[in-house]
Parts: structure tokens; sequence; C-alpha cells
């Protein structure tokens, strides 16, 4: 058997959609399963759609999550040019000796006349298809009319009897008339082609054996079909996948303000868990695990369990994986990601390994960083409320007798850098007091944060905070109960 050779083929028209993310990783999958080659083609034949920078969002969105491609238009390869717009005299060539074989003709009709058979067919209430006058000139007198400067598209030949079929991997047999395909353009006026006709082109001249994409293009591929019939080329293995939703009825689109790839990288999701998250968007493995390294995808991926029906793209599933890839790290890794948005909002001299510790645990999404620790800085406005927990009995009065206790033992430590001292300290209180660990811990956590939750408990975030800072907020917690209390 050949060397198994995928492609991801991108437009540049912007950010890296999940939906094309995910293409672009079952195509690696499928190659690097067997040992093949992945490759990178940019179809930037659309030039209206281009946008600056895109091919940029490209090379980097694959490099952040470890897709490295063996050919394309940054790496080189046999079988390049790897951009479409470098590649238009090929274009032109083959679309010359596909005339000669009778699968495509010259098209000289202006847009006037398209329109006026589209119109024609809206009244009538009927799909629009061309029905191409051209196609009944000789090949020889359209030759002539092109020598002589006339400007033409070149359009499909579609024999409007029989049927043509193809067996999709994820789809099954899918069968039609030919006479419902459209005679397409292939080549346009101005030497471009269209995906119609360069998807064919380049996948044959690459050596493709997989063509992974869309389901948006599962029905054009019979009349892509019949054009590397008439050449007498192989066609290849198509994997047609569903979209990803946003749910039950709509697309995950960026149009509509969805996020890109680059939109969750900013908002604190890693490549890798990204990357993880959405192999399970429209595929699942044999076994319940969830987590999994790209190397270890390669290893399991089987085309056969690609689902047929589309998968949502669920933001609480990819929050928690992306929780469980920063709890996996090692806490100088954590530290490393998580620090920016530390400080983002610590601005005060304290030991930020230390917040990294607490942070670690609790956090899913790095973004949510600066705000879970915004106290560290400034003890915010708090509701004296709550000091009151039910489920651990602390009253105000137990909550204000906690708090001087606290403030005495802690006001007599001096030695702050040791947080197992503070705990000892704070631990012992509950027991002399014939208290609960939480009539203690509670309402200390509460006057030094002046948050519901936090990372970190009392001793933790008082180790962070330092004596002065600690004893300053316990103080205005005392004030606060007092008021209440007396
Ligand atoms: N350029 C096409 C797109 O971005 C590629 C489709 C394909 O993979 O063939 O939709």
């Amino acid at each position: 058997m050949s060397k198994i050779r995928t492609r991801f083929a991108p437009s540049p028209t912007g950010y890296m959609h999940i939906g094309n993310l995910r293409t672009a990783l079952f195509e690696y999958l499928i190659a690097k399963h067997e040992d093949g080659d992945f490759i990178l083609r940019i179809e930037d034949t659309d030039q209206e759609r281009l946008v600056e920078g895109a091919v940029d969002i490209i090379y980097d969105t694959l490099k952040e999550v470890g897709l490295t491609h063996d050919e394309g238009p940054d790496v080189g390869g046999d079988f390049g040019p790897y951009v479409q717009s470098e590649r238009l005299p090929m274009y032109k060539k083959y679309a010359d000796e596909l005339v000669d074989l009778g699968g495509a003709h010259y098209c000289f009709c202006g847009e006037e006349e398209i329109e006026k058979q589209r119109k024609e067919a809206e009244s009538l209430g009927i799909s629009f298809k061309y029905d191409d006058p051209c196609k009944h000139i000789s090949v020889e007198e359209a030759r002539e009319r092109i020598a002589n400067g006339e400007k033409y598209v070149v359009r499909q030949t579609i024999k409007h009897s029989g049927e043509t079929y193809f067996d999709d991997e994820v789809y099954g047999r899918i069968e039609v008339d030919n006479s419902i395909l459209d005679e397409s353009v292939l080549l346009k006026s101005d030497g471009y082609p269209t995906y119609n006709f360069a998807n064919i082109i380049d996948d044959h001249q690459m050596g493709i054996t997989h063509v992974v994409r869309g389901n948006e293009y599962l029905s054009s591929t019979p009349k892509y079909n019949l054009i590397y019939q008439s050449y007498g080329w192989d066609i290849p293995t198509y994997v047609h996948v569903p979209p990803v939703m946003k749910d039950e009825q709509h697309k995950l689109s960026k149009r509509n303000g969805d996020a890109s790839f680059q939109d969750l990288v900013k908002k604190g999701y890693l490549p890798q868990a990204i990357l993880n998250y959405i192999a399970l968007l429209g595929w699942s493995p044999e076994t319940e695990q969830e987590i999994y390294t790209l190397e270890e995808l390669i290893k399991v991926f089987d085309i056969k369990r690609i689902s047929k029906s589309p998968a949502i793209f669920d933001i609480d599933k990819l929050t928690w994986m992306n929780g469980m890839y920063l709890r996996e790290m090692s806490v100088e890794e954590f530290y490393e990601l998580a620090k920016p948005y530390i400080e983002q909002s610590v601005h005060r001299p304290v030991d930020m390994m230390a917040v990294a510790r607490i942070l670690q645990p609790r956090t899913d999404v790095l973004s949510t960083i600066p705000e879970s620790i915004d106290f560290i800085d400034e003890l915010p406005e708090y509701d004296i409320a709550m000091y009151v927990h039910k489920k651990m009995k602390t009253t105000y009065e137990i909550a204000l007798k906690a708090l001087k206790a606290a403030k005495e033992v802690l006001s007599e430590l001096n030695d702050w850098s040791n947080e197992e001292t503070l705990h000892e300290l704070l631990l012992a209180l509950p027991k002399q007091m014939e208290m609960k660990n939480g009539q203690i811990l509670w309402p200390v956590r509460t006057a030094i944060t002046g948050k519901q939750f936090t990372p970190g408990g009392a001793i933790e975030i008082a180790h962070i905070l330092g004596k002065d800072e600690t004893l300053k907020r316990i103080e205005v917690g005392i004030a606060k109960l007092e008021k209440e209390v007396n």
C-alpha cells in the first residue's frame, strides 16, 4: 500500500475556526497513525476573501498545537508550490486538457445570461442549474474565439444521464443522479481556478490519499469524481466530517461571535487542552479515556469511530479539561503560565510562587485568576453577613471570639516565613477553645479576604499577606463585628 498522505487546505480568511482546526487534527492523526505525511496547502484562490496576516495565523496555530506539517509553503516539499495562487499555469494546462477529454468546455456567457436563467428559475420556484448554451460550441471554434481575445471561463460538462456514486468513510455510500449535478465554473476568466477544480488537481498532483473536509462538500463530491474519471485518475478516500455546532441548530461560527482558537487561547485555555478537547468532537475512542497527549491520539485514532452526527461544542467540558491540564503540570510550569495573570491584579510584594501554589488546584481557566485574587492588593468592602456560616454554626459572636483569639496568637508570632508554624498556631486554637476548625478558619479567611470564595484557605492566604496586613485586616473584622454584637 502506498504511503498515506493527507492535507490541511485552509483558505486564509482570518481566524482559525474550531471546525477547521479539528479537520487539521483529524488529517494529521489519520496520516501519523500510519506513519504518513501531513501536508499544508494554502487555498487562496478566492482573492476577494483574503485577509492579511491570515497565513501567519495558520502557521502559528499549527505550531502552537504541535501539528507539524511535513510539506507546505514554509517548509517546502516535492509537490510545491503549496500556495494555490502560485499554481495558476498548471490549472490552465489541466483545464485545457479536461476540455480535450470532454469533461469541460469553454463558456463565453456574460453574467446577464446567467442572471436571466437564475431569475427564471426563481420565478418558477425551482432550484437553479445553469443550462449553458456554450457547451454546443465546438472546441475549435471556442479556441479561435479565445485566440481572438474573447473572455471565457472553463465550465464542467456533465452528461445528464446515469448515476455517480462513491463510498465515504463516514457517510457511507453516496449516490446521485447525474442530472442534478450543475456545471460549475472550474477556471474563472481571471485565470484563477475555483475550489471545484483546484481541489482535484492539487489533491491528485500532491498524491493525497485521504481527503478530510466538512460535509458541506459531500454533495459536490460526485461532480469532482467525474473529473477524476475523465483524467483517469484514482479517486482518493473521502472522509467528510459533520460540522461543529454551537447548539442543536446553529453551526459554531466566528461570524456569529463564537470563539475561534485564538479567542480561546486569549481567554486562558491551553492549546494542548483545546486540541485534546476537539479530538473528541465527533470522534470517540474505544475506551472511556478523555485526556490524551497528541502521541496517544496518534496511536488510538481510528477513522471508523468518526461520527455522522454533528458535535456540539461544550465550553464547560473544555473548561473542565483545561483544569485537568493545569493541575497535571508542575507548580513551576503553572507559575510560568499564571504569572502574567497574577501580575495583572497583584502589585504588593508577596511571594508569587506561593500565590501560584494556592491557585493551581482551583483554576480551570487562567483568565479567571486576576479576579480570584484581587483581595491580595486590597481588602474589598464586604458584607458582615459573610461571617455567618450555618453548617459550621458560626454566628457573629463566635466569629468575633475567633478573630480575637487569632489576633492574639498571631501578633506574638514573629517569624512569619514558615507556613507550618502558622498552621500549628491557628489549629491549636479550636482545641483550646473547644470549637470546630471551621469556626476559627472561616472567620479568619473572611476577615483577611472579604470574599466568599477564594483560592486557598485562611492559613495559606495569611502566609501570603504577611503579618502586618493579616493583623490589620483581622482588626477591621473585629471592629465590624463588635458594632454588630454590642
Ligand atoms: N479551502 C477549503 C476550506 O477552507 C478547504 C476544503 C478542503 O479541505 O478541501 O473550506
